[in-house]
């Protein structure tokens, strides 16, 4: 009953012409090495994939966020239905990375953040851990996989309090969640919440069976001799207010290093940009979420559709000139993040 509006509402705003080019081409980074103050005795390695999906590799360690490559075109993710593009899928994700996953980090259940794990889980060790929401464990359950899928509803913290941590297998990285929330679509609303309260029998094949779920921001520490090394926050859902951040006081501990920060955001709103930046103050931030991800990676890139991803981030780049490096990488980037000397 309230499927059909809110699809039609969707189509509206998708098809409103709201997409556009990237003027400045110039602004899109490509890849390159990028010095952080750590005590790691080896780079981190940061692949991304487009969207919100990235490959992070520290030593024989990966973590995995937000598996989705195949980019179906709005009219079947809204009136037919959707795949994924298996071979796409083994190109970017190869058998190397993903023997050392021990950690796949989902944000939230909508398709443009999980649809491409499934086919990804059998090639993946029995010992990785793929954490989420109950939601997100209720769709998975349907590929039946051999690797332990967590549900971290319970043990997310918020800004004011700690969550639990969660340790891959061989303890070599962690990773703690705090509850966040979702951007609009469209007139206050977000498309299909959910939850899902049950395992799904079968892997949804309709963009509206994706439900969202709660959506989740993750801090992920690489370990080395059981001490955090390198610090990432993952934001994939921009949000309002402090939610999906963590305690300031975790930051006594280790610094993070890096931010990885949606920017699918409705018109110039910098707001949240601006709060997770100046909360997490790393040296290195990706704008993510920032294409257009109804379009294939074969086309030229267009921004996401409704977000005004040039300018938003422009102002970001002024606003933290000389303190920072702010990127707007381009969907299959490598970034190498070089350790030098601590801050004092
Ligand atoms: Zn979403």
């Amino acid at each position: 009953m309230y499927r059909s509006p809110y699809l039609w509402l969707w189509a509206l705003c998708i098809f409103g012409g709201c997409s556009s080019y990237i003027h400045n081409q110039s602004i899109i980074n490509t890849g390159c090495n990028l010095p952080v103050a750590s005590s790691a005795s080896q780079p981190l390695n940061i692949a991304f994939n487009g969207v919100t999906s990235f490959i992070i590799r520290y030593g024989n360690s990966v973590v995995l966020t937000d598996p989705f490559v195949s980019n179906p075109p709005s009219k079947k993710v809204l009136f037919g239905k959707i795949y994924p593009d298996t071979a796409l899928v083994n190109a970017v994700f190869n058998d190397t990375d993903l023997i050392d996953t021990k950690l796949v980090l989902i944000s939230h259940a909508h398709y443009d953040h999980l649809m491409d794990l499934p086919p990804l889980l059998p090639r993946l060790p029995t010992e990785a851990i793929t954490a989420g929401s109950n939601t997100t464990k209720h769709i998975l359950a349907a590929a039946k996989p051999k690797q332990t899928l967590l549900t971290l509803n319970d043990v997310a913290g918020t800004d004011s309090t700690l969550g639990q941590w969660i340790y891959s297998t061989d303890s070599t990285v962690r990773t703690m969640a705090f509850v966040s929330s979702h951007p609009p679509h469209f007139m206050g609303i977000t498309l299909f919440p959910g939850p899902y309260t049950e395992d799904l029998k079968e892997i949804p094949v309709k963009g509206s069976d994706y439900k969202r779920g709660l959506p989740l921001s993750y801090l992920i520490d690489f370990m080395e001799d059981g001490v955090p090394v390198y610090r990432v926050f993952s934001q994939s859902s921009s949000a309002h207010g402090s939610k999906g951040l963590f305690p300031k006081s975790m930051l006594q501990e280790k610094a993070v290093d890096v931010v990885l920060l949606s920017q699918a955001v409705h018109g110039k709103e910098t707001d949240y940009s601006e709060l997770v930046i100046n909360h997490c103050h790393a040296p290195i931030v990706f704008c993510t979420h920032w294409e257009n991800f109804f379009r294939s990676t074969n086309q030229p890139l267009k921004t996401v559709p409704k977000a005004k991803v040039e300018a938003n981030y422009q102002h970001l780049v002024s606003t933290f000139a000389g303190s920072m490096a702010i990127i707007l990488p381009k969907p299959g980037s490598k970034y190498t993040i070089q350790p030098q000397a601590l801050r004092p």
